[in-house]
């Protein structure tokens, strides 16, 4: 039977509670239990795909397309283990299944209400979720006391009535401020936070206090006194400068143990941190550094302009550094910059290396192509995600094939030559959703040409070999059409299949595949769609130290002590380049 703990938050958002969580799974996974952690977002959005990303951070994908916060992010990346979209629900979708299940005839006769209909929902998706798992952990979103939270842990409650209080433990992450003018760590906000989850009928059975510093004796007694929780359950929790010594830090205090005997388990088997602690000594004293330049767009936040936020890149370069022992420095650059100073564009030799993101629309897109071009031209590493993939091969068609007026139809409509463009296929999609639902979504299987960069980099990174078990068992557990239609390709070379994620609507026109291939651009790895079309899914230059672009958002799977291949790559040829 599947044991529970339920993290929820106190005081203020933000403190770390997805941090936590992520950390107190990877331990419980260490000590030898299968563990899944399943996020709560109380918004009533169906999903992320639609939110703002400098209000809520990037939108995380899953491998069945969903589009999630980013907490399923740092769960996989901590975990090393791939998380579905059922791993996270939010208000909206709970609500939307009472009542279409209502509508179906569902609840005949019953008047259906928030109690207990609502949470009997979510106590639904909980066990589906956990299904199969000895342990789960589950993230409340925001802060005890929010009206939001509270069909949430009254949900709980009717978890642990039904399994018995040794099945549920509850973890509250609470912040301790230090107000400057009275230079000390107050528990007071603590004991309220305690107070107000009591009023739910929940009494946390450890609290982890979140503070610049860590939480001493005097204190930890002072929380303890005023919650009945037992002061060895009161963890210190201080401000890290990597957030994978957090699981380290949580251990030193033996925290592991003590919640598996607050469920009534032992270990099934010793932690071996061994590897975990050298990577995560390589991210905090690495022994090289190198410097690269995201160029990217910024949007305007309020009164501030900051970059569209790509958490899963920043994570991406710390794993692939972590592996090669090199401390990666990122400068975001604003790539409209680019178009109206074109003399900056040398500023770019300053970097080891340049990455042009995901995006989408207009903005900056001229500018990243300028980007593109100068380290094409002069030998500086390149690393293209999605939209940093559709704009090399739109550079490439203009300044290799002679293609002047070369362009993606997302930017212009009327281009004589749609190097990237929309396919019959996505067109009918987006007629039929018009708002959200009309991306090419979830992971799908590549195949990579022999002899290419990237081919040998997932070879090296051991993802080839990961990934082939993967491919069969997708297309079983989701039935998807992407998966099992095409048969051909999963049976044809499964020695050289990859999955990676997809967010995106165009791709690079098959009319123009050829043009772009007589002039040195190598298309590396495609995808078939089941009307045979090939949708090219990786790029790369032979003779560049390193120029390699994908369609798929590589960055979304990668994981502590399992980099993602092609950053790994770039990383290499980053530190490589900074050599010379
Ligand atoms: N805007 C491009 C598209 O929709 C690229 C998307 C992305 O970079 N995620 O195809």
């Amino acid at each position: 039977m599947t044991k529970y703990i339920v993290v929820v938050g106190g005081v203020i958002s933000g403190v770390g509670k997805g941090i936590t969580t992520s950390s107190l799974g990877k331990i419980l996974k260490e000590y030898g239990y299968k563990t899944t952690l399943i996020k709560i977002d109380p918004y009533i959005n169906f999903d992320a795909g639609t939110l703002r990303p400098t209000e809520h951070g990037e939108v995380w994908v899953t491998d069945d397309g969903g589009e999630i916060d980013q907490d399923l992010g740092n769960y996989e990346r901590f975990m090393n283990q791939d998380m579905p979209k059922k791993n996270n629900m939010t208000t909206g979708q709970i609500y939307k299944a009472v009542i279409d299940r209502e509508r179906q005839g569902g609840y005949l006769g019953e008047t259906v209400q928030f109690i207990p209909h609502i949470p009997q929902e979510i106590v639904r998706r909980i066990k589906s979720a956990a299904d199969g798992y000895d342990i789960a952990l589950i993230e409340i979103g925001g802060t005890v006391g929010d009206y939001e939270n509270v069909p949430f842990l009254f949900a709980t409650k009717m978890l642990e009535q039904e399994l018995g209080a040794k099945s549920v433990a509850y973890v509250l992450v609470t912040y301790l401020p230090i107000p400057h003018n009275v230079g000390e760590m107050k528990t007071k906000p603590t004991q309220q936070a305690i107070k107000l989850l009591r009023e739910e009928g929940i009494f946390p059975d450890f609290v982890v206090c979140r503070a610049e510093q860590p939480v001493d004796e005097i204190r930890k007694k002072k929380i303890a006194a005023s919650s009945f929780v037992k002061v060895e359950h009161i963890v210190a929790a201080p401000d890290v400068s990597s957030i994978y010594s957090v699981p380290l830090n949580l251990e030193q205090d033996c925290v592991g143990q003590k919640l598996l005997h607050c469920l009534d388990l032992k270990p099934k088997q010793e932690p071996d941190w061994k590897l975990w602690k050298n990577l995560v000594h390589k991210i905090i004293e690495p022994a090289n550094t190198i410097s690269i330049a995201i160029v990217g767009k910024y949007l305007a936040s309020g009164a501030y302009m900051v970059p569209d936020s790509y958490v899963s890149i920043d994570q991406a370069l710390t794993h692939a550094g972590a592996a090669r022992d090199v401390g990666v420095k990122i400068t975001w650059l604003d790539a409209q910059r680019f178009e109206k100073d074109p003399q900056a564009l040398t500023e770019l030799s300053k970097f080891d290396g340049v990455i042009v993101p995901g995006g989408f629309g207009s903005t900056g897109v001229e500018g990243k192509m300028a980007a593109i071009n100068y380290v094409r031209t002069h030998n500086i590493p390149y690393l293209g995600l999605c939209y940093g993939m559709q704009l090399a091969c739109v550079e490439y068609a203009r300044s290799m094939c002679g293609l002047r007026a070369a362009h993606t139809t997302e930017v212009d409509k009327n281009t004589p030559y749609p190097i990237i463009d929309i396919l019959t296929a996505q067109k009918q999609v987006m007629e039929e959703h018009r708002y959200g639902g009309t991306m090419r979504l979830g992971a799908y299987p590549a195949v990579l040409k022999s002899g290419s960069k990237v081919l040998a980099l997932y070879q090296e990174t051991g993802r080839l070999a990961e990934d082939a078990p993967k491919v069969e068992r997708y297309a079983r557990e989701y039935g998807s059409t992407k998966l099992t239609t095409n048969g051909d390709i999963i049976s044809a070379k499964p020695d050289k299949i990859v999955l990676e994620r997809h967010r995106h609507r165009y791709e690079v026109n098959p009319a123009y595949i050829a043009t772009l291939e007589e002039k040195g651009l190598v298309f590396s790895g495609n995808y078939e769609r089941p009307d045979g079309t090939k949708l090219m899914e990786f790029i790369e230059l032979q003779d560049h130290p390193f120029f390699v672009a994908t369609q798929a958002h590589p960055e979304f799977k990668s994981r502590l002590g399992n980099p993602s291949p092609l950053f790994y790559g770039f990383v290499q040829a980053c530190k490589e380049s900074k050599k010379k």
